[in-house]
């Protein structure tokens, strides 16, 4: 394959022995630390499956579904990359087999190869190129950092294996770099570390033709010298390239730990960057300083219909690890199971909680216990934040129990009631397909002067990320604000209320668009910051915490 030259340089890592190794982690983490260095990275995360992005996955199969500015719903290690490097990603940042696939059929239908049998080697392996060379040609970056999915050894990861052992051989020396996540397991009975499993996963990469330059292993204990000396001469890597990473405090912390091993440095050195004087990391060492030192602890609930699967809630409960971390507290997130609250119970479930967020979500399972979970906020004053269904949730509650609209309901679950208080999108009603249909990604909002968002905000004009199809009825709009509702935030393009809040109570407040995939290290955002002071005033003034 013929490409433009391209001056970035590509760090490729893939991980063996297990899954959940926390590769997402890792490459944050390395990237963050080569951004302290004054390197403009990028991230990439390429995802094994066949799906076109994770969008119409639940998030038991997937977790969270990640939404970037631009509208794409990704992997949830995206939200890491952001967070950690603090600036946004967006559709060129996570690629799938099935976008790959579908961009070769779809382009093999026009005719792009007539005459030629399209084949995965090598149709397939240099449109996978294409998306990684894609990002380097942009000019904005000097490392792509791209994260293979799966474990080596993987049917499915084989194409991107072969992707990369091309581009090494391409680029040349000096311009890639190889990481290879492994674990090395602590076997309780032999009292020692193992390194056999990584002797092999590191074989499984030799075989298809990739010498790992860096190995990551994870493991439980540190790794003594003589361990690491034995890893690197069956492994055929330099032993300072055999770096460990044990099981941290908080992922936060990551970058730290490696960054006490000098592995940016050594990386650094591999593709030939001037190391910078000092590196800036001081105020991320601050941060995790922060979060390791808090003093008092805030339980806050959230209910949702999938807690038992808290990664289907990543974004959430880090924005709260980072907005806790700005005043010093931690947040103790109650996970409570959206179909278990009734009204009988819901001040046994809920009691000793200095605050509830109903998480956004799809489908009528557990709407009920939102409604009530929402409407016990609201009547004892407890802090209430509602996010996209959340915020659907606490209209309903309100125009039933407030407004004395009996039956009140969105139409996404009741599409017959006599308020339909939510309603689908003018412009949704007509679509049938349901991967990436949705209204993604960044909107304008206006925020109402005089309302507390505003105060919170301390602006008149922000751009929030959305993922919905269903939005406040504006035809009961004069009703809700005439029952005490504050619409404290318009879409001004077509007239869409994202935000509402109740000026009388302690702090309520709904958002139709997703304020946590905006959470970044040092800057938490502000609603969830300031969701957060309320919920520790609340639970100073009830004597918990
Ligand atoms: N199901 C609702 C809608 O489509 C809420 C979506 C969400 O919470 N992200 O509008």
């Amino acid at each position: 394959m013929n490409h433009a030259p391209v001056s970035a340089k590509f760090i490729f890592v893939t991980g063996g022995v297990s899954s959940s190794l926390g590769k997402g982690i890792f490459c944050a983490s390395l990237g963050r630390l080569l951004e302290d260095h004054g390197v403009r990275v990028t991230i990439l995360k390429l995802d094994p499956y066949i799906n076109v992005d994770p969008g119409t996955m639940n998030p038991y199969e997937h977790g969270e579904v990640y939404v970037t500015e631009d509208g794409a719903e990704t992997d949830l290690d995206l939200g890491h990359y952001e967070r950690f490097l603090g600036i946004p990603t967006g559709q060129a940042n996570n690629v799938t087999t099935g976008r790959v696939y579908s961009e070769v059929i779809t382009k093999e239908r026009a005719g792009a190869y007539l005459g030629k049998t399209v084949q995965v080697v090598p149709h397939i392996i240099d449109e996978i190129k294409r998306w990684i060379l894609g990002l380097g040609e942009s000019g904005g970056y000097d490392v792509i950092l791209s994260e293979i999915g799966g474990t080596v050894g993987d049917i499915e990861s084989q194409p991107y294996l072969e992707a990369i052992r091309q581009l090494r051989y391409e680029l040349g020396a000096g311009n890639t770099l190889t990481a290879h996540l492994t674990l090395v397991p602590y076997l309780a009975a032999a009292g020692e570390l193992k390194t056999k499993p990584t002797q092999h996963s590191v074989k499984t990469l030799l075989s298809y033709g990739l010498q790992p330059d860096l190995l990551v292993c994870r493991a439980e204990r540190p790794l003594d010298a003589d361990l690491r000396r034995k890893i690197a001469l069956f492994c055929n890597v330099e032993p300072e390239a055999v770096v460990e990473a044990v099981d941290a405090e908080t992922i936060y912390e990551v970058p730290v730990l490696l960054a006490d091993q000098g592995v940016e440095e050594l990386v650094m050195k591999r593709l030939g960057f001037p190391l910078a004087a000092a590196a800036s990391s001081a105020s991320w060492r601050e941060f995790v300083c922060r979060i390791k030192s808090v003093k008092r602890t805030v339980r806050i609930a959230l209910v949702g219909k999938y807690v038992e699967h808290q990664d289907a809630y990543k974004s959430i409960a880090e924005s709260f690890v980072l907005a806790g971390a700005e005043s010093g507290l931690g947040i103790d997130v109650h996970y409570v199971c959206a179909e278990d609250v009734t009204d009988a119970n819901v001040a046994t479930l809920l009691d000793g909680v200095a605050g509830v967020l109903v998480a956004p979500g799809f489908g009528s399972r557990g709407i009920d216990g939102k409604v009530v979970a929402a409407g016990y906020a609201r009547s004892q004053d407890l802090p209430f934040f509602g996010i996209c269904l959340g915020l659907q949730c606490a209209i309903v509650e309100f125009a039933r129990n407030v407004c004395g609209m009996e039956g009140a309901h969105s139409t996404e679950f009741d599409p017959y009631t006599r308020y339909p208080v939510i309603d689908i999108m003018e412009d949704q009603k007509a679509i049938a397909d349901k991967g990436g249909t949705m209204r993604l990604g960044a909107y304008a909002c206006q925020l109402t002067p005089g309302s507390r968002v505003q105060r919170i905000y301390a602006a008149d004009h922000v751009e929030e990320r959305h993922r919905h199809r269903y939005e406040v009825n504006n035809s009961f709009r004069e009703e809700l604000q005439l029952h005490g509702l504050n619409i404290a935030g318009i879409n001004p393009d077509r007239d869409l209320i994202e935000i509402v809040e109740l000026p009388q109570h302690r702090w309520f407040v709904g958002v139709q668009f997703h304020p946590e995939y905006r959470s970044v290290v040092n800057r938490p955002h502000p609603l969830f910051a300031s969701f957060v002071e309320a919920c520790a005033g609340y639970a100073a003034s009830h004597g918990h915490g």
